[in-house]
Formats: C-alpha cells, sequence, structure tokens
C-alpha cells in the first residue's frame, strides 16, 4: 500500500509538471500568433523559405501552401514571375496578415548551341509520342506533396565544374529558337560524382529519356525536387532515401547533349526555379546550427 502511495503522488506530481508544460506551450504559441516571416531570393526564379504559426493557413496568390508542424513553409518565382505577389496568412483566431511581394524582375541571356542532332530539335511524329510519355512520368515525380522538410538543412553543389549553361537562357538550336533553359549545367568528364545536393527521396529514375538521358529526380519536401538529367549511370533506385552528400550518379553525355555535363534543375512543384539562387539563398546546415 505505502509503494502505490509513493506511485500516486509521484504520478500527481508528473501530471502537474506535464499541465504545466502544456500550458507553457499555449502561452507561448499565442506570443508566436500572427507571426510571418519570409527569408530568400524575393526575384525571378528565386525560393523563399517562411515561417508562421503551425495552425495558421497561408495562400500565395490565391493557392494554399503545405505549413510543417514547426511553421515552416516554401514559395517560389517562375522565370517570368510578376513583379507582384501577394502572400496572405490566416491565424487560428481568425486575424490575417498578409505581404505585397515586389518579386525581382532578371533579365536572361540567348545562349546559341549548335551541332546538335537534327532529330533532337525537330523530333519526329514518333518521337513526341515517347516524349509525351517520358513528360508525363516527370510530372507525376514532380507532383509529389510529402511532409518532409529535407530542405531545411540547405543545398550544396551536386558536382564540381565548369558551369557552361545558366537558369534562364533563351536557348537557340542549330539556328531554331526553342524553350528557355531551366537548369544549371556543370560541364565535368563523364563517370564524375553527382552527390545528393540535399536529402531526399528518389521518385523518378530513368536510364534514357529523348531530351533528358539518364534522368533521376529527388524529392526534398513540401514539392521541391531536384531533377538531373544527362547521366551516364544512376546509383539509387526509386524509393531510396538519400543523404545530402551521398554519391546518387555519374555525369554524362545522354540525351539532347553535345558535351559530358550534369544539368541540375530544381522545381516547386510545376514552378522552375533557379539552382544557383537557391544555393545561395538556403541557410547552410552550420548557419542554422548556430541559430
Ligand atoms: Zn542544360
Amino acid at each position: 500500500m505505502q509503494r502505490f502511495g509513493i506511485t500516486f503522488a509521484a504520478l500527481r506530481a508528473m501530471n502537474r509538471i506535464l499541465y504545466s508544460l502544456v500550458v507553457s506551450v499555449v502561452a507561448v504559441g499565442h506570443v508566436w500568433a500572427g507571426t510571418l516571416e519570409l527569408e530568400g531570393q524575393l526575384m525571378q526564379g528565386g525560393l523563399m523559405q517562411g515561417r508562421t504559426d503551425p495552425d495558421a493557413e497561408v495562400t500565395f496568390d490565391g493557392q494554399p501552401v503545405r505549413i510543417s508542424e514547426a511553421g515552416v513553409f516554401l514559395i517560389g518565382f517562375g522565370r517570368d514571375a510578376p513583379p507582384q505577389a501577394k502572400l496572405v496568412a490566416t491565424f487560428a483566431d481568425g486575424s490575417r496578415e498578409w505581404r505585397e511581394l515586389k518579386v525581382g524582375q532578371r533579365k536572361y541571356k540567348t545562349q546559341r548551341i549548335d551541332g546538335l542532332p537534327p532529330r533532337k530539335v525537330t523530333p519526329s511524329e514518333e518521337d513526341l509520342v515517347r516524349i509525351g510519355r517520358e513528360t508525363a512520368l516527370i510530372k507525376q515525380a514532380r507532383a509529389q506533396d510529402d511532409t518532409r522538410t529535407d530542405f531545411l538543412n540547405g543545398f550544396i553543389w551536386p558536382a564540381k565544374g565548369r558551369i557552361t549553361g545558366v537558369y534562364g537562357s533563351q536557348r537557340i538550336l542549330n539556328g531554331e529558337p526553342r524553350r528557355p533553359h531551366f537548369g544549371l549545367d556543370i560541364a565535368a568528364p563523364v563517370g564524375t560524382p553527382v552527390v545528393a545536393p540535399a536529402s531526399g527521396i528518389v521518385t523518378l529514375t530513368h536510364p534514357d529519356m529523348f531530351y533528358s538521358g539518364g534522368t533521376l529526380i529527388l524529392d526534398h519536401g513540401h514539392g521541391l525536387s531536384s531533377t538531373f538529367i544527362h547521366l551516364h549511370q544512376i546509383l539509387v533506385k526509386q524509393g531510396d532515401y538519400v543523404q545530402q552528400g551521398d554519391v546518387i550518379a555519374e555525369i554524362g553525355v545522354t540525351g539532347r547533349a553535345r558535351g559530358a555535363h550534369l544539368d541540375w534543375r530544381i522545381n516547386l512543384f510545376t514552378r522552375r526555379l533557379d539552382p544557383q539562387l537557391i544555393l545561395e539563398a538556403m541557410p547552410s546546415a552550420a548557419a542554422q546550427a548556430a541559430n
């Protein structure tokens, strides 16, 4: 009986501690309510990381945005994003806060590439059917909306080499105007290792697509994905979880490529972002630890 008494007393004491913990969390929650912070690159191709009350609802240009359990969310601006955007947070108590964002407008280069196989610039009917199939696979992989926040540790360069192509360039291929370039091209010899710029789940591997050749997509959470193309070899498989810095593939010259290089793309769902801005914008793991 004595023992039980002690146990009950201990339980009561623990309950009191738990109760006071809950109260203090609620109190802090009230202090935080109404918070809406943004950091990152407020410009075309840029990515911004926001922080708000986890219970808030956030819309970006009218579209709902996923908020993590810690209140973190992402917004991004496409290549031709208009100069204005609107971010609205609605808090649990019904109050609202918003930001009118002035999106920096950029000028893009024109890049001419000659000497590509004519078929890769003007595909046949049969090729177009294949391209349609492959595009659908890529779209599906980029549509993943995962609660993971692997992007929080920042991004590192997936490979070292000379930069031979940048985001947004207008492309003239074999003299024909074509879609802009959305990747960051890093030239290096065939077989050079490619590492994961941030942790993530492998959502697509394909050995040889018409345009992109060996293709790999990594999902970093909240719709943020990396696409790596023209790969020589892929060293991971669909469903694998890889850590930042893990070797995942080898640079190649497959698909519509003239010389060996890695083409790295970043998407926030269908929106195409500039990998170079993201390397600068995202706080590094070290900087976050210091916070
Ligand atoms: Zn490229």
